[in-house]
């Protein structure tokens, strides 16, 4: 088995699920007490929040950079970076430390075309929703993507900033996603990416017009998939 090197902590909550996933997935495979070999960085998050604030790229490109080669000296064999927003700084990261990286909007990508989908709806923060270096993923394997309206997409960041890094789940923000998967639904989406690893906490199938897409799921999934392939 490989050793997985995770870039947590973007936010802690949901670096909690990838470390209950990734277990429980090669558990189920390999059976009797297998686990994942695993190590975790877990950075300050408010040295990214800062970095959003500031539009400063390079400086997360620097704070990422240099946490994955602490994770590849410490022994990692390859890296996931559970975050979808900070995938800004994967080529970067994949660049200065030269191990294999399981990318999460490719491992989306490739479960939404595993499914037939061809029009989806994205949910994320507002970079993931409205910069190029997630949607272009997408739409270079031949996905039409589909974002919320202007207004809409910051109310959605803010739950995320707000409530979600802290595992805070209020109705009225669920209600409030899942009036948005409605719009999507009605504009031709035919399947919802919950492109930031905290959503999956408030939304789940149960909640979804659309069948949802978790990224923190599918990208833990496809993790723990390949630390255990030869
Ligand atoms: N976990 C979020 C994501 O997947 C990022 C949270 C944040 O940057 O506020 O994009």
């Amino acid at each position: 088995m490989k050793t997985m090197g995770i870039l947590g902590g973007m936010a802690f909550e949901s670096t909690l699920t990838y470390y209950q996933v990734v277990n429980e997935y090669i558990n189920r495979e390999l059976g009797d007490h297998h686990s994942c070999r695993c190590l975790i960085y877990s950075v300050d998050f408010q040295d990214i929040v800062d970095v959003h604030r500031d539009g400063d790229w390079d400086r997360a490109s620097n704070i990422l950079s240099e946490a994955g080669l602490k994770l590849k000296a410490a022994g990692a064999d390859f890296l996931v970076l559970a975050t979808n927003t900070m995938h800004i700084c994967a080529p970067a990261i994949i660049e200065r430390t030269g191990l294999p990286f399981i990318h999460i909007a490719e491992a989306t990508a490739d479960r939404l075309l595993g499914d037939g989908v061809k029009t989806v709806g994205l949910l994320g923060t507002t970079f993931t929703m409205e910069m190029d270096f997630y949607k272009k993923v997408l739409i270079d394997r031949g996905l039409e993507v589909l974002i919320p309206e202007a207004e809409e997409r910051k109310e959605i960041f803010r739950i995320i900033n707000d409530e979600l890094a802290f595992g805070i789940i209020k109705e009225p923000s669920r209600a409030y996603y899942q009036q948005e998967i409605q719009k999507l639904k009605d504009r031709g989406a035919t399947g919802v990416i919950l492109g930031c690893t905290e959503i999956g906490l408030l939304i789940q199938q149960e909640h979804s017009v659309l069948p949802v897409y978790d990224t923190a799921l599918i990208h833990a999934e496809e993790s723990a998939k390949y630390a255990i392939t030869e």
